[in-house]
């Protein structure tokens, strides 16, 4: 279905002094965080300390698609929002193209995910009230792109993911699979090094599924993307997949 690679100019990141193509995208070092604990978020109003990751080590390197295993509850997700700098962990390091997130302000840390993170949700996310080409070109407003450019990198984008004659239509007129193309489109926008991916199939049958994960090993061609899922066929898109049980990673393959 996807005729052309959705390639990415290289670039010299001036935030970090790296180039942003230097091998090791991602690594996270010893990374053990708690929900409930002092700096995370407690989701129920029980006073309750929930361990999710437990001194976990891992990397991604650009053009690797690493996917992340296991079941529900086992700390995939935090993996993700650490890479892309929503959370800070209470111990360890999350590099993002060799910048330690969790040594750096809270604001450089956003400017650092708005310009080098991608990232996709299970329920896509997209902003009802606006038309795939406005949403695809949100995160161009908040890196301060001209307007007209906006618009026609956006429209280059839906063009890329298939939805050329989509652009004006607004996400409830959109089937599923059409709008996790336009998430990705919007991950895209400000053309990061690194792509995380958490359950980009949950939501899809299995047609469409492979459809969005034709997209992403595109997309992962020439960055590092993160995978998070717990359904095999969408797994085996990864070059190398690490398992993880209550926190932890109990296996990192090639
Ligand atoms: P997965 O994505 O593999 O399902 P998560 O990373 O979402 O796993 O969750 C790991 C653990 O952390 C689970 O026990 C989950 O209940 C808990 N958890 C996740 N988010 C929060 C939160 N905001 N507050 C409290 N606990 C959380
Ligand atoms: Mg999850």
């Amino acid at each position: 279905m996807i005729q052309r690679v959705l390639r990415r100019s290289p670039t010299t990141d001036s935030d970090t002094g790296t180039e942003s193509d230097s091998a090791v995208a991602v690594r996270l070092e010893g990374v053990t965080h708690s929900y409930g604990s002092a700096g995370g978020q407690l989701r129920t109003d029980r006073d309750r300390t929930v361990t999710a990751l437990r001194d976990v080590t891992l990397e991604c390197q650009a053009g690797d698609i690493v996917g992340l295993k296991g079941p529900s509850g086992s700390g995939k997700s935090t993996i993700l929002h650490a890479i892309a700098g929503l959370l800070v962990p209470a111990d360890g390091t999350v590099e993002l193209l060799g910048t330690d997130l969790t040594s750096v302000t809270d604001r450089d840390r956003t400017r650092l995910r708005r310009r080098h993170v991608g990232i996709v949700f299970q329920r896509f996310h997209l902003l009802s009230s606006l038309s795939a080409r406005a949403n695809v070109a949100l995160p161009l407003v908040q890196a301060g792109v001209p307007r007209s450019t906006r618009r026609d990198r956006a429209e280059t984008l839906l063009e890329e993911v298939g939805l050329e004659d989509r652009t004006d239509h607004l996400p409830g007129e959109l089937s599923g699979g059409e709008c996790q193309r336009v998430a990705i489109a919007r991950a895209l926008a400000t053309d990061p090094d690194v792509v995380v991916a958490d359950e980009p199939t949950g939501e899809l049958d299995t047609a469409t599924g492979s459809d969005v994960l034709e997209l992403l090993t595109d997309v992962g061609r020439e960055r590092a993307v993160v995978l998070a899922s717990h359904d095999d066929d969408t797994l085996a898109v990864a070059d190398r997949v690490i398992t993880l049980r209550d926190g932890a990673v109990i296996s990192d393959g090639v």
